[in-house]
């Protein structure tokens, strides 16, 4: 009998009862191998001796509750050390408890240093649910449309399949996507524009991703103008594109304000948004979080980083996920049901299409998705057409695991493209 009483995402939802590596056990004793962690959450895996060890640690203390009044030893430490890797030039760093309420607080500080609630943001994006965050979200379906306090206008997104910018090369979408964004800031309303928001690779929109140096191009015109960067590297953060530490740093350049969550706390609430002093700053008195950076979740954030750091997860997030893209893309060819594999490092996905057209394919889509868990992985599903299916595995996943979920997959993909 299913909770009526709880929002459930799936029809068939899984009890999860426990962990351990990449793997989970449902209620009926099934395991699973884990190819999505939760939305890209479990960093680490599941049961890592040292991060429950530190959280068992600050337990002991009988400190648990936070808050922005008192010292925690273990928020310092931590905002030293993502401050530090923030590459933001003299960074402030301000805690919260779940990407949305980063995403808030970067528009807040955005919004107040520019005198201005014009915000400029990319079609097919997700920040978040709570109201500021669903109005700058351009994804339609998760987006209370009209509702947004703010003054938010979209640029074309970097499908590649679909929109304006489909089947243009690297350089000519780099230009189109520019010009695109001149157009909009020297046609906006208030004339002053705060800040361009923006995922590195879209991670609710199905991984999309636009060329490399695309945010320089960016980064050009918003210059001009004076108008902000915020890049929302809830996803993309801490390495998980293999190639760089954070998704921004694809494009050669640094944002005004980033802001993070999931991976972070391995599964514990924890979040925030780094920003230059300047900016943050600008907010009069301090900006105020009961359970944002509580010691918990920051003694927590403390081990996750640091093991994150210790075996340079960010290197086999780049080898292992070379490994399941070259088995992917072996996919493309042999299944006319695959359109599209994209992403980066341990952040992929398969896109269904039609056979052998563009057209999103949502049910071939929801059946290789259940083929997989009969067959025991998980993997999520996602896209702006749910027609693509995301890998966001624990960056410690294995050359072996990663074998083996390929296998898993490119079985399921087999038995619905008969
Ligand atoms: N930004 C991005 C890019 C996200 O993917 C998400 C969550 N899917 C959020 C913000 C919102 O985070 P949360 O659910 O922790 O509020």
């Amino acid at each position: 009998m299913l909770p009526s009483w709880l929002p459930l995402y799936y029809d068939e939802p899984l009890e999860i009862v426990s962990g351990s590596g990449r793997r989970v056990t449902d209620a009926q004793g099934r395991s699973y191998l884990d190819f999505f962690g939760g939305v890209l959450t479990n960093m680490l895996g599941y049961d890592i001796p040292e991060v429950r060890e530190a959280i068992e640690r600050q337990l002991r203390t009988g400190v648990v509750h936070t808050s922005t009044l008192y010292l925690i030893r273990a928020q310092v430490e931590l905002a030293e050390k993502i401050a530090r890797l923030s590459g933001i030039p003299d960074p402030r760093v301000f805690f919260t408890t779940s990407g949305s309420e980063a995403n808030e607080a970067a528009l807040m500080f955005a919004t107040n240093y520019r005198r201005s609630n014009q915000i400029l943001a990319i079609r097919n994006s997700y920040h978040g649910r709570t109201y500021a965050t669903m109005g700058i979200t351009g994804n339609r379906g998760w987006s209370a449309s009209g509702l947004s306090p703010l003054n938010v206008s979209y640029l074309h997104s970097g499908d590649r399949l679909r929109g304006l910018l489909a089947g243009l090369d690297d350089e000519r979408h780099i230009e189109a996507a520019a010009a695109d964004l001149r157009e909009v800031v020297a046609t906006t309303t208030s004339g002053t524009v705060a800040a361009l928001i923006a995922e590195p690779m879209q991670g609710v929109g199905g991984f999309v991703h636009g060329p490399d140096g695309l945010f320089s191009a960016y980064r050009k015109v918003l210059d001009e103008y004076g108008v902000l960067f915020i890049s929302d590297e809830v996803q993309t953060g801490w390495g998980r594109t293999g190639e760089h530490f954070w998704g921004y740093q694809a494009h050669g350049i640094v944002p005004d304000l980033l802001t993070f969550a999931k991976g972070i706390g391995n599964g514990l609430a924890l979040a925030g948004v780094v920003g230059r002093a300047e900016i943050v700053e600008s907010v009069q008195g301090i900006s105020f979080s009961t359970f944002g950076g509580n010691p918990l979740s920051t003694a927590g954030g403390n081990a996750v980083l640091d093991y994150l750091l210790a075996h340079d997860l960010q290197a086999n997030a780049r080898e292992v996920g070379r490994l399941l893209r070259d088995g992917l893309d072996e996919a493309v060819r042999r299944y006319p049901i695959v359109g599209d594999v994209r992403g980066r490092g341990l952040m992929l996905a398969v896109e269904f299409v039609q056979p052998g057209g563009t057209e999103p394919n949502g049910y071939a889509t929801t059946r290789v998705f259940e083929e997989c868990r009969r067959g025991g992985l998980l993997v999520g599903k996602g896209g702006l057409y749910g027609n693509a299916l995301r890998i966001g595995p624990p960056l410690t996943l294995s050359a072996e695991e990663a074998r083996e979920g390929l296998e898993i997959l490119t079985t399921a993909i087999a038995a619905v493209d008969r």
